[in-house]
Order: C-alpha cells, then sequence, then structure tokens
C-alpha cells in the first residue's frame, strides 16, 4: 500500500496554519482587518459607500463593490516587482465577485464601496487570507451583508486533499518517468456562512470529480471555523 501522505508542517489533512484576524487596524478607513493563514498575511481597507466619479461609471440602479489586490514588493523571498501585473487582476476580479454577492448593492445607486487588499507577507493561499480580510473590513465598515464570506485553499497533494496550502505545498514535485512534475492541485474556495454556497472555486491543476467532492466537503468545514474566528475579531471590536 502507498504510504500516507505526511504534511511538511505535520498539520492535519483539514488543519489550517496558525489563523489571526483583528479588526479596525487602520483608523482612517471606514473599515479595516488583517487576516492571517500562518506566513500569509493579508490586511484590507474598505471606504464607502460613496458617490461614484467619474459620473459617467455611476449606476443608478445599483453601487459598484471594486477590490484592489496588490502584493507588496517585500511580501516574498525575492522582491517582487511593485505595481499591478495580470494575476493581480485577476485575483481583484475575482475577489470582488465572491463579495459582491452578500452586499445589497441595490441600496447604494451611484455609488462605490472601495476594498484594497495588500498583502505583507506571501506564502501561498493569498487570495483566501484576502478575501477573509476583506469581509471583515466590510463588516466593520457597516456595510450590511446578508451573509458572512470565508474563504480557503484546499489542494490534492500527494494524493490527500489537504486545507490551507502553504508555499512548499504548492510547488510539490512527483518524479513520473524520469521527469521532475509540478504535481500539486490547488482550489481557492469562498462559502458563505449560512447558505454554504460557493462564491468562489478556482481550479489550479487536475482534479478528479470524487475528489473535487470530497474537496467541497472539506472547504465548507474549514470556513465554518474560519467564520467563527472573524466572528470573534468582529465581536472585540464592538466591545473596545
Ligand atoms: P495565492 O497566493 O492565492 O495562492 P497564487 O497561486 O497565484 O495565489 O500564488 C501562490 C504563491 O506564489 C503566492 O502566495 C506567493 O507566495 C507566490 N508568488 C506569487 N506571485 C509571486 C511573485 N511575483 N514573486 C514571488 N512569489 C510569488
Amino acid at each position: 500500500m502507498a504510504e500516507k501522505y505526511k504534511r511538511a508542517d505535520g498539520r492535519d489533512y483539514d488543519e489550517t496554519r496558525k489563523m489571526e484576524a483583528k479588526v479596525g487596524v487602520v483608523k482612517r478607513a471606514d473599515g479595516s482587518a488583517i487576516f492571517s493563514f500562518g506566513k500569509s498575511q493579508a490586511l484590507a481597507c474598505v471606504y464607502g459607500p460613496r458617490q461614484f466619479h467619474p459620473q459617467h461609471l455611476q449606476n443608478p440602479e445599483k453601487g459598484v463593490l471594486r477590490c484592489y489586490y496588490d502584493m507588496t514588493s517585500f511580501s516574498v523571498p525575492e522582491r517582487k516587482r511593485p505595481g499591478p501585473n495580470r494575476r493581480a487582476s485577476e485575483i481583484s476580479f475575482v475577489t470582488s465577485r465572491a463579495l459582491e454577492t452578500v452586499i445589497p448593492l441595490e441600496n447604494y445607486p451611484n455609488s462605490v464601496i472601495d476594498c484594497y487588499i495588500l498583502i505583507l507577507q506571501a506564502d501561498a493561499s493569498t487570495r483566501c487570507a484576502g478575501i477573509n480580510a476583506a469581509a471583515l473590513a466590510l463588516a466593520s465598515a457597516g456595510i450590511p451583508m446578508k451573509e458572512m464570506v470565508s474563504a480557503v485553499s484546499v489542494g490534492k497533494i500527494g494524493g490527500a486533499i489537504v486545507a490551507d496550502i502553504s508555499k512548499d505545498e504548492e510547488d510539490y514535485e512527483i518524479v513520473k518517468d524520469g521527469k521532475t512534475i509540478k504535481s500539486a492541485t490547488d482550489i481557492p474556495f469562498a462559502i458563505l456562512s449560512r447558505s454554504e454556497k460557493i462564491s468562489l472555486l478556482q481550479l489550479d491543476g487536475r482534479i478528479k470529480p470524487e475528489d473535487l467532492k470530497e474537496a467541497i466537503a472539506m472547504a465548507k468545514k474549514v470556513c465554518r471555523k474560519i467564520n467563527e474566528i472573524q466572528k470573534k475579531a468582529l465581536k472585540k471590536i464592538k466591545e473596545e
């Protein structure tokens, strides 16, 4: 029988890295939060709802949520070239889609809500850390949300379905036909807290349908835990 895959940092398959959540970290923002999975740390700041400028972009029917994701140059071991790139644009787009579904944007005609997500440290799963921070920042800005949003990456590595993938795991390699190949599958999920609907599902790699089912079940289970941590962080700021 094949040996069971052991995670390099000794975690159980459904165990995340240490999670930390703190709300109200940037006083000038209308809402802000930090969320981390181990060494992946995201800061989110929300401004608005405010009038959308330039005026021709306004929608009289509903408001707009704009998320901007970026990594600081010093967030990765090799200095990242500053400024937006294609990856950041894609993550900004999917983050906006994952979060706007819970906001009653029809209550904010001609308005915009801006959410800036900055990755301070990156060790994979940063889009998920960013969504968790952004959901907290939106809630702390007093923006009504139909449900909370929690995000986690689930992957298939070494034949096992595991939660909250680190960079080492994402880079997992195997030797096949004498060639070393990257073999990790990474699936970032965002799950709504009450309905457990999926508002983000991306797939980097290959996965069988039965494994995808297992990954979805694990994402839902882990997001329940993440939601508890988010709720605690929000409660703490109310008590202060
Ligand atoms: P996610 O961070 O959501 O998992 P990716 O799968 O695109 O998104 O990236 C995985 C990881 O790769 C990042 O968290 C980061 O650690 C690393 N990474 C991404 N872009 C760069 C870059 N330009 N330079 C160095 N490392 C990077």
